[in-house]
């Protein structure tokens, strides 16, 4: 194939548009996948059907997970000072969100501001976003995938080594390629409006007699109200429900009339549950909402897409630039559809619980007590924030091996000198991973090491050394952390690190 001349790709002779990667989709998913490849050094081409951004409300949590990603490549400063609510929910349940590490809680950001951050992001690394351009047919020879796309200009064809399909959850590309999406449709629903002129009392998950009652009213007038009237199930729409018979079904559940407030926006969501069975087939991937469906309780459907990216982007990078260990690109599907599987599982959970009627009632007061023990409510909480996700990283058993590796603090020689920032998530913005190393002497180099020099030799992998008893690396000698995060190999302190060393570089960093 004819190799970039621009940062996207090249155009060759005939209109054709040759590129590494096209990625069919430029909401936040797409958007951050394309950011973290051209990190990785690949060639992308974005294709997004919509001529500009969308300005819907949608999703407007952000959970822990989500923002030390963000924060590791230095974008928590773009985000427009967000507020934080540790007051969580687990079906409704109040759930404590706090836990130890850097970013706990829930973050209010609007959709289309992550999209906007994402966006100026992925274009500014040389991503290139074609907006108006819809996909109509995929065709995968084994060799190279190629996308038709139908723009302003006319059609234009892209041919690239993969297709990544983050063209959410009615997703095109599933449907050209015939992807297997098992599990179930929408059996019930809440409706949604956001509306002005009205004043109802704020509720978080009121459960009455005759259904579900959630209002919340925003600082600028307009309350977004959800109802759900118990047994009434999901209806089969074309669009969004009109907003008369939203007013209705909040009057029949709460007693009230809000039919004369101003719908600013409606919107309804059902709880259908599934996911494709294979995240990757053959050269086409799925990310986000293209892969799985679920309800969007507790706003996990975004974090769940946003963090299939950042386990893709990198992976997918290194594969295409010929860095890549022969496993290394199906472990996308490996680590990511376990974790889609857990979450769907989780939102069930939830959605069986809140959308329940009197029946349920028995089952929600065990739960309340179950949050009652610390235990649970940690675990419930780290599950929801994306915290206590570990990857089978295979090799020696350790404490953090598979674990994100939570801010760690560096010791200051090393961290001005080789790493280049003052904690663990500074020294990642590169997108090239970490070696932390068991501190000692401040001017050590691994790179003019005799043992391991040759071991990182050409890799640029970032190294540096914590701070004495920086917290969480404490039973840890040297650790090998992925650009993702995620720690791949650690070994207990006082060992050399060329014991297992080699293996884990060769296996999660290509050879050198
Ligand atoms: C109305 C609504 C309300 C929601 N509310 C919440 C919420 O409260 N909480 C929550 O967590 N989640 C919510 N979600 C879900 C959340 O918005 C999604 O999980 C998130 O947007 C997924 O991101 P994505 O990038 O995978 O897909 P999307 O954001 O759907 O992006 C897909 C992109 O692909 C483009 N595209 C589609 N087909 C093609 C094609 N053929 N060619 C080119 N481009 C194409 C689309 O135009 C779109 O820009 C809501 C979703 C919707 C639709």
């Amino acid at each position: 194939m004819p190799r970039a001349s621009t940062e996207s790709g090249a155009d060759v002779p005939g209109g054709r548009l040759d590129t590494q990667v096209i990625v069919v989709g430029a909401g936040p998913v797409g958007l951050l996948l394309a950011g973290e490849l051209r990190l990785g050094g690949a060639h992308v081409v974005v294709l997004e059907r919509r001529t500009a951004p969308t300005t819907e409300s949608r999703a407007s949590t952000l959970h822990a997970r989500t923002m030390e990603i963000l924060d590791s490549r230095g974008l928590w400063d773009g985000l427009p000072d967000p507020p934080n609510d540790l007051r969580g929910h687990f079906a409704g349940i109040p759930l404590d969100l706090s836990l130890p590490g850097s970013r706990p809680g829930q973050w209010k950001v609007p959709q289309f501001d992550t999209e906007r951050l994402l966006g100026r992001w992925a274009a500014g690394l040389g991503a290139d976003i074609r907006r108006g351009h819809e996909v109509r047919a995929v065709t995968d020879t084994g060799g190279y995938v190629e996308a038709e796309a139908v723009g302003d200009g006319g059609p234009v064809l892209v041919r690239a080594d993969y297709l990544v399909a983050c063209d959410g959850e009615d997703s095109t590309v599933r449907h050209l390629v015939g992807a297997d999406f098992p599990g179930h449709d929408a059996r019930r629903e809440l409706l949604r409006a956001d509306v002005e002129g009205i004043e109802v009392s704020d509720r978080r998950f009121e459960r009455l007699p005759d259904g579900l009652a959630i209002a919340a009213r925003r600082a600028d007038g307009v309350t977004r109200v959800m109802v759900h009237e118990h047994g009434a199930p999901a209806v089969d729409r074309d669009g969004a429900p009109a907003f008369g018979e939203i007013a209705q079904a909040w009057k029949r559940v709460t007693g009230e009339d809000i039919s004369g407030g101003t719908p600013v926006w409606v919107n309804a969501f059902g709880d259908a549950a599934r996911q494709l069975a294979r995240y990757r087939h053959g050269r086409v991937l799925f990310a986000g909402d293209a892969a799985h469906r679920q309800m969007p309780i507790g706003g996990q459907a975004l974090n769940l897409g946003l963090q299939d990216a950042f386990n893709l982007g990198w992976k997918l990078a290194a594969e295409v630039t010929g860095r890549a260990h022969t496993e290394l690109l199906d472990s996308y599907h490996q680590e990511r559809h376990t974790i889609g599987r857990r979450v769907l599982s989780a939102i069930e959970a939830q959605a069986l619980l809140l959308l329940g009627g009197p029946e349920v009632e028995p089952l929600r007061s065990l739960v309340t007590e179950l949050i009652g023990h610390e235990d649970v409510r940690a675990h419930l909480a780290a599950t929801i924030g994306g915290l206590d996700i570990r990857y089978d990283v295979g090799g020696p058993a350790h404490p953090l091996a598979g674990a994100r590796l939570p801010r760690t603090p560096l010791a200051a020689s090393t961290s001005a000198s080789t790493s280049g920032g003052a904690t663990s998530t500074d020294a990642l913005r590169s997108g090239r991973g970490l070696l932390l190393g068991p501190g000692g002497d401040p001017n050590f180099d691994p790179n003019l090491d005799p043992v391991l020099g040759p071991l990182l030799s050409g890799r640029g992998i970032p190294f540096a050394t914590p701070a004495p008893s920086a917290p969480g690396t404490e039973g840890a000698g040297w650790t090998l952390v992925r650009p993702d995060g995620h720690v791949v190999w650690a070994n207990p302190p006082g060992r050399p690190p060329e014991e297992g060393l080699t293996e884990a570089l060769n296996r999660w960093f290509g050879p050198a």
